[in-house]
């Protein structure tokens, strides 16, 4: 049996391909998904790896989650931290609410996650984990303070990690991604995603599979001089 590879948002978009993708590289992989029942139950029939159900923002949840993972499946080796939503809309009609499930839906996942499998981690002397971010997070995004400042923070969070972790055997990186071709990027305004695609220099929205390679080249055990890094995969946009 390959490494325990745990995914949150594993269950559709960017999180599918990435699940798909290390239980084809060998991985013993869990997908953790939100509420969305109907989709979890169909990737599982399609892919044939398990689908568990925790809000990754609730940490309560997750350290319960994880638990069982490991109990089905064996410690976590591999953590990918996907999950994330956007709440967009200009700060002088955001509320307090729209602001705050983002920061904990996709910043303090993070510190949740990485929280229950570090130690673990730390005691077996490997680990990887990938903190899946944005370019919005790089650049900031017209609409977008909380999920910006999510984004941003998870950078700064993977930088860190990435140094706790360093003499352990642990690596902790990042992926930009860009505009890619999932269900949040279909919420965009037509109108809006054309002007969007218009700025990205290869000229089209990324596919989820090509975030998929990124997150299987590090989390490789050859991988290992690679921490506290971002891989930027967005067609080349990071440069404007
Ligand atoms: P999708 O909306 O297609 O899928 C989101 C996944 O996250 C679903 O599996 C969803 O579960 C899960 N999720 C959402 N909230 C929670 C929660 N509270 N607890 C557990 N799981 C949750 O998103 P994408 O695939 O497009 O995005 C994946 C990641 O990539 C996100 O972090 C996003 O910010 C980032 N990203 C995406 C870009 C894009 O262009 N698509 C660009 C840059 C970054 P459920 O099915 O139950 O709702």
């Amino acid at each position: 049996m390959g490494r325990v590879a745990l995914v949150t948002g594993g269950t559709r978009g960017i999180g599918e391909a990435i699940s798909v993708a290390l239980k084809d590289a060998g991985y013993s992989v869990a997908a953790n998904y939100g509420g969305n029942d109907d989709a979890a139950r169909q990737f599982s029939q399609r892919t044939g790896i398990p689908a568990y159900r925790f809000d990754v923002s609730d940490f309560e949840a997750v350290q319960a989650g994880v638990a069982r993972v490991v109990s089905d499946l064996g410690p976590v080796e591999v953590l990918v931290n996907n999950a994330g939503i956007t709440r967009d809309t200009t700060i002088h009609r955001m509320t307090f609410e729209q602001w705050d499930e983002v920061i904990r839906t996709n910043l303090t996942s993070c510190f949740n996650l990485s929280r229950a499998v570090i130690e673990g981690m730390r005691e077996r002397g490997f680990g990887r984990i990938v903190n899946i971010g944005s370019v919005n997070g790089q650049a900031g995004q017209y609409g977008q303070v909380n999920y910006a400042a999510a984004k941003s923070g998870l950078h700064g969070f993977t930088k860190a990690l990435a140094q706790e972790g360093a003499a352990k055997g642990i690596t902790v990186n990042a992926i930009a991604p860009g505009y890619i071709d999932t269900d949040m990027v279909r919420s965009v305004p037509p109108n809006v995603l054309e002007k969007i695609v218009a700025r990205i220099p290869v000229g089209r929205l990324g596919k989820a599979e090509e975030i998929a390679r990124g997150v299987l080249f590090l989390v490789g055990d050859d991988a290992g001089f690679i921490t506290g890094s971002t891989l930027s995969i967005n067609g080349g946009q990071h440069m404007y």
